[in-house]
């Protein structure tokens, strides 16, 4: 991935933009899309039934590549994947205001590097963490999980070869360790936008003042709303690409203010740095009691497996 383009430090200086890829920066699920382009809808469906979502996809693409699609005709569908023009203003005011802006997505390294690149946002991002792909010497396209498995977290919302969870504990070591070298007495805020069951275990990592955007009607807005009390970061969701460019922009407004007045931002580096993040088995902050732990972990109604 290139260098994102440097950006000065605006009202977003402080804030890091977590975007997940599927249904959040595009209007669609990148694997679903390239399938149903490609005419294996049926096939895939059926090796559904039998294999994880993340293996499933790479057998699909090595019996499409056994059959002659050539790796062009792959890019080629996903140049026609709905990127809606209020994503774009939007990831690129944000970055204009001084946010860092981040992709941790389910998807995979070349699906997300491909659509970025054809709208002209890879600039943007400063890190994407996906499932590695690459196209090999044959010329078919591997997608290997980014976890190995088992990746040790027991919530039952996170598919076997991710825990976004787990990536979001290390983004948030991270900006603690650079805040503590830099002398600041807090980390950056960190916004999350997603939509999907795997969006809720970051969902759960998040602090007091970070912020959590999910989609309104989708898997991870009905888990949010399943157990309010799981989640201490500020949630604000929004329903269509308009809503997430104002809510987002609002969010950073709203982080820029707070800073300069002070907001009641107690948190100190060492605080954050000292915290104990929750376990990924629990899901739940440590103060939950058994019940709060039963019914976090019990089966929620959700729309879809993706
Ligand atoms: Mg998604």
């Amino acid at each position: 991935m290139a260098a994102a383009m440097s950006n000065g430090a605006g009202a977003g200086a402080g804030v890091v933009v977590v975007f997940d890829f599927d249904k959040t920066i595009i209007d669609c699920d990148s694997d679903n899309w390239v399938v149903d382009a490609l005419g294996a809808t049926r096939r895939f469906d059926e090796l559904l039934l039998r294999l994880p979502w993340n293996s499933a996809i790479d057998t699909m693409m090595g019996e499409l590549h056994a059959e002659g699609k050539q790796v062009s005709e792959i890019r080629g569908s996903l140049r026609t994947a709905p990127l809606p023009a209020s994503v774009v203003s939007a990831v690129e005011s944000a970055h204009a205001l001084g946010c860092e802006l981040r992709i941790l997505s389910d998807a995979n390294a070349f699906f997300i590097d491909t659509v970025l690149a054809h709208h002209g946002l890879a600039g943007y991002f400063s890190e994407i963490s996906s499932n590695p792909a690459r196209v090999d010497a044959a010329g078919r396209l591997r997608i290997s999980p980014y976890h190995d498995f088992p990746h040790g977290c027991a919530l039952p919302t996170c598919p076997p070869n991710m825990c976004k969870g787990k990536v979001m504990e290390e983004i948030l070591q991270e900006l603690s360790a650079a805040a503590a070298a830099a002398g600041k007495r807090r980390r950056k805020r960190v916004v999350y936008l997603g939509d999907g069951r795997g969006d809720y275990c970051p969902t759960l990592k998040l602090g007091e003042r970070d912020y959590m955007m999910p989609r309104k009607g989708y898997p991870v807005w009905d888990l949010i709303a399943g157990d309010r009390r799981a989640v201490r970061a500020d949630v604000r969701e929004w329903a269509d690409a308009g809503d997430l460019e104002r809510v987002l922009l609002s969010i950073v407004q709203e982080c820029a203010t707070a800073s300069e007045d002070g907001g009641g931002d107690q948190d100190s580096v060492a605080a954050v740095v000292g915290v104990v993040v929750p376990e990924c088995r629990s899901g739940l902050p440590l103060a939950a009691s058994a019940p709060e732990m039963a019914m976090a972990l019990l089966p929620k109604a959700v729309h879809a497996p993706n």
